[in-house]
């Protein structure tokens, strides 16, 4: 109960925030990732998020979106919220943009998609109509932790403005930290376009191409380490 009320606390204290009141620091990437406890291992974490009504999300999914991917990945994606064939299907990153990523995994980083661990920030799709997940960013933010540290890798690569700055608590516009190398504890992060983005914006695809070579690049010093 009590990590479950320290999550709705820090809920209402981020909704209470956006609404204007300036009484608290608190921001959604610095929110410390012992606010609330979750399962250690990676199938009760998938269990724990299959079941999980900490958000309103879980009003309105279709099926929840764990990730999926290897367990001993050195590579991990992580996009910012399920689409709707996300949604339907239960399956991170399928349909058209899950399409392109596969070719960008395999194509430029010649690994299959079981090689690299794939997941997004929220586990559930929110409606079209909502204007701001950050709560609910917030909220899921604990499992999405927990996957991290379960997987360990050696390189997170995010996709899109979103999973960038909940991850590093940067709030520079993609197109200026795109393709830069930023190193956290364990892992590196590095920025790139969001699938979705890339089609809409064909011409964007040669910089995720040159930002995922840099990705294999450092990969590939780091295991002659
Ligand atoms: S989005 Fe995350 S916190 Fe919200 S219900 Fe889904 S799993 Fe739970």
């Amino acid at each position: 109960m009590k990590n479950l009320h320290n999550a709705l606390l820090l809920k209402q204290l981020l909704i209470l925030k956006q609404l204007g009141y300036r009484y608290t620091d608190i921001t959604p990437s610095e929110l410390k990732d012992e606010s609330w406890e979750v399962p250690n291992d990676i199938v009760g974490l998938q269990e724990a998020v299959d079941g999980c009504h900490l958000c309103e999300l879980s009003k309105s999914r279709t099926k929840s979106v764990f990730g999926e991917g290897s367990l001993n990945a050195d590579i991990m994606f992580i996009g910012s919220k399920p689409s709707a064939t996300e949604d339907s299907t239960g399956r991170v990153f399928v349909g058209r943009a899950g399409n392109m990523l596969t070719a960008m995994i395999e194509n430029v980083l010649h690994l299959s998609r079981d090689e690299v661990y794939i997941t997004n920030l929220l586990k559930c799709k929110p409606l079209e109509s909502r204007v701001s997940i950050s709560a609910e960013i917030v909220t899921c933010k604990p499992y999405l932790q927990k996957q991290i540290e379960i997987v360990k890798p050696k390189l997170i690569i995010t996709l899109g403005s979103t999973a960038y700055k909940y991850l590093t608590n940067d709030e520079s516009s993609l197109e200026k930290v795109r393709g830069s190398i930023i190193q956290k504890d364990y892992y590196a992060i590095l920025p790139t376009y969001h699938p979705n983005y890339l089609l809409r914006n064909p011409s964007a695809k040669k910089d995720a191409l040159s930002d995922l070579i840099k990705g294999k690049e450092l990969i590939e010093k780091l295991t002659l380490l």
